[in-house]
């Protein structure tokens, strides 16, 4: 791997307690191009713009793939990854299903870490700060062919994220819209599947909601996933969140959950959840909680589900909550603040 160091780096102009996430972009970044059937040389050089011709498939035809990860800053100054390897698997899930060329696991591997080792000053100290790294890979051949591209870029960029102070979430029910539908490219992490929800979503915004939840395309009677993270219900005592499919995105941070739910005890069931099963419980007084899970905001509670003309407002409940106890029990893992009995981190530093 090549690498080439900024002579200046930016690390002064950034404001720790004032990171407004995704406007800031660390000193470095790792570019490694596909031509000619061959991943070249991957490089890290400094951050900054690359010109390309407007004729580039991406533009046109949307092969644009990404993944999102973290890097977290203990009390001692270390710096740890989580789960990076699920991320690097995705990757090249969400390749395959858009005919783009898988990456070695090595220049994904590899290439982060030595990206987020060399600029780890710019990953904030702090519980909830981080340095959030985008992986991602672009379609670059310069014709107007309706065909995968000849060649392709991949990247790594890296920006830092202060703490999420998100209030609890208030969402609607998709009735009308779909995130992704059967046999289609909702388990990719696709660019293309973030423009096809934009609009849905800013039409829930528009009548006062934070998110809509989505439901399975063929009846919208299942519920999927909220925005653009998981979803999980409490309901009574259990944990149930709906089963992956090609059209769920295989979330990191669902699969840490399942598996930290069930080592505490606690009961989680994979698998079709529907809307009127959900409203029957808010009505029996068994709906006790929901929340949404992500890398960028962890967990999510939601206070309130718009379904139809049905308000079910959730109650507060403070650390009671199953949604706060196993955020704290992921973030100590992130941070090394806790054991790491599943080998979940990842030291870069
Ligand atoms: C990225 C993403 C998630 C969250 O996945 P994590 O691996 O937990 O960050 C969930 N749903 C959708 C649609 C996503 O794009």
């Amino acid at each position: 791997m090549k690498v080439t160091k900024t002579k200046q780096s930016r690390i002064g102009e950034l404001n720790v307690d004032d990171i407004r996430f995704g406007n800031y972009f660390s000193d470095h970044m790792l570019v490694c191009d596909h031509a000619d059937g061959a991943w070249q040389e991957p490089e890290i050089k400094p951050y900054g713009s690359w010109l390309m011709s407007p004729a580039s498939s991406v533009f046109h035809y949307g092969q644009a793939i990404f993944e999102g990860l973290k890097a977290y800053r203990d009390a001692q100054g270390g710096v740890f990854l989580f789960r990076p390897d699920q991320n690097q698997r995705r990757f090249n899930a969400s390749a395959v299903r858009l005919q783009m060329p898988e990456l070695p696991e090595e220049i994904f591997m590899e290439g982060i870490k030595t990206l987020v080792a060399l600029d780890s000053d710019w990953v904030p100290p702090g519980q909830g700060k981080s340095l959030y790294i985008r992986p991602f890979m672009i379609a670059t051949q310069p014709a107007l062919k309706a065909v995968p591209s000849q060649r392709y870029r991949f990247a790594v960029i890296c920006s830092p994220a202060g703490p999420y102070y998100g209030r609890p979430l208030s969402v609607i029910v998709a009735r009308k819209y779909s995130r992704a539908s059967s046999g289609g490219i909702g388990y990719a992490k696709a660019a293309a599947n973030y423009a096809a929800a934009f609009y849905p979503t800013s039409l829930a915004i528009q009548e006062g909601y934070d998110q809509v939840i989505w439901t399975d395309s063929a009846s919208h009677r299942y519920v999927e996933e909220s925005g653009t993270m998981s979803i999980f219900f409490r309901i009574g005592d259990r944990l149930v969140t709906a089963p992956v499919s090609d059209r769920i995105l295989d979330s990191v941070t669902r699969k840490s959950i399942i598996t930290l739910a069930e080592k505490a005890g606690l009961e989680v069931e994979q698998r079709l959840l529907s809307v009127d099963e959900i409203t029957a419980a808010y009505q029996a007084g068994t709906l006790k909680e929901a929340f949404g899970c992500g890398t960028a905001a962890v967990v999510s509670p939601i206070r309130l589900i718009h379904v139809d003309d049905l308000d079910i407002h959730l109650p507060e409940l403070g650390e009671e909550a199953y949604s706060m106890q196993l955020r704290a029990k992921i973030i100590a893992i992130q941070y090394n603040l806790d054991a790491d009995p599943f080998g979940w981190r990842l030291r870069v530093k």
